[in-house]
């Protein structure tokens, strides 16, 4: 899912799913996702935005490399968060920043 998301301009964020070929990235100077140390994010959201319109294949290359260490951060977040016991309140705060509701069926409106 990580790199099929990618290779299609989705990129998972904390904020919820960015698609990048939107035009309202166009000019965009912010990574995808602040504060993620993965090659992409050390570009802006304009330039791999470009590089999809571009049909670059770097631009699937860099976001798929993204999405896979969104995944792997998540996943190391989420195993100190059940080491420290407070799993429950990890949950709640990456959901309300996905943008999904308690007790929804999981889609985003
Ligand atoms: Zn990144």
């Amino acid at each position: 899912m990580p790199t099929r998301n990618g290779r299609n301009a989705s990129a998972f964020t904390d904020r919820g799913v960015l698609k990048l070929r939107n035009l309202r990235y166009q000019r965009d100077p912010t990574p995808v996702e602040p504060g993620c140390p993965c090659p992409a994010c050390r570009r802006s959201r304009a330039y791999i935005r470009h590089l999809f319109i571009a049909g670059e294949m770097l631009g699937p290359v860099l976001l798929s490399i993204h999405n896979l260490t969104y995944y792997q951060r998540l996943m190391a977040q989420a195993r100190r968060a059940i080491e420290e016991n407070r799993f429950e309140q990890f949950r709640q705060s990456k959901r309300e920043g996905w943008g999904l509701d308690e007790g929804s069926s999981g889609e985003k409106a």
